[in-house]
């Protein structure tokens, strides 16, 4: 029925209401409109949605890892998991990926220009560095990650550490430093800057 018809048929309903002598005639039109998606559009949003919560699971995983305010500290089954995951919800082939995603996001959203300030070459010298411990929690298998690489930072390897004892890959930190941030990419520590 069009809706010339529709309009034509309440008023044909109306007038023999009319007839009928009713003083007062309440008419309710209610219209119900369905929306056709098409069904590859549908995959698309479900597919969107289910990127965005798995990528929230993935911040709150990686920036307050198991022991607040530290390094990634994740156990090795939840780390694999996240991983396959992410290869399956189409978030790229690592973790590492699905950040570099998550980061470029976030700057297009902030429409943040990032002020390179370098730290002092001698304050990054001067950092210390550390061979890394067995930490005594061998049973839960945790592993500590390097926040730039994302790679291992396991018994044995040398890493550098910072005054307020975030560690990282002596290389990775450094480059840090001298080309992006005098700061504790973790906590913000300040390291003097410029010479
Ligand atoms: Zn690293
Ligand atoms: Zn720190």
């Amino acid at each position: 029925m069009s809706t010339d018809d529709l309009v034509t048929f309440m008023l044909q309903v109306c007038h023999r209401m009319i007839g009928l002598n009713r003083k007062k005639l309440n008419l309710i039109v209610s219209v119900r409109k369905v929306v056709t998606v098409p069904y590859e559009e549908y995959l698309a949003m479900l597919k969107a949605e289910k990127q965005q919560e798995l990528l929230e699971q993935l911040a709150v995983m990686v920036r307050y890892g198991r022991h607040g305010n530290s390094n990634i500290r994740v156990p090795r089954q939840e780390w694999q998991e996240m991983t396959a995951a992410i290869r399956e919800a189409g978030l790229g082939n690592s973790i590492r990926d699905a950040l570099d995603l998550m980061r470029q996001r976030a700057m297009r959203e902030s429409g943040e220009v990032i002020r390179v300030v370098p730290a002092a070459a001698t304050s990054i010298q001067a950092l210390e560095k550390v061979t890394m411990m067995s930490d005594g929690i061998d049973d839960t298998e945790e592993i500590i990650k390097c926040i730039f690489c994302l790679e291992e930072m396991a018994k044995g390897c040398e890493v550098t550490r910072m005054p307020c004892s975030h560690i990282f890959h002596g290389p990775c930190i450094e480059k840090w430093l001298k080309e992006r941030s005098h700061m504790c990419p973790i906590c913000r520590f300040k390291l003097p800057t410029g010479d």
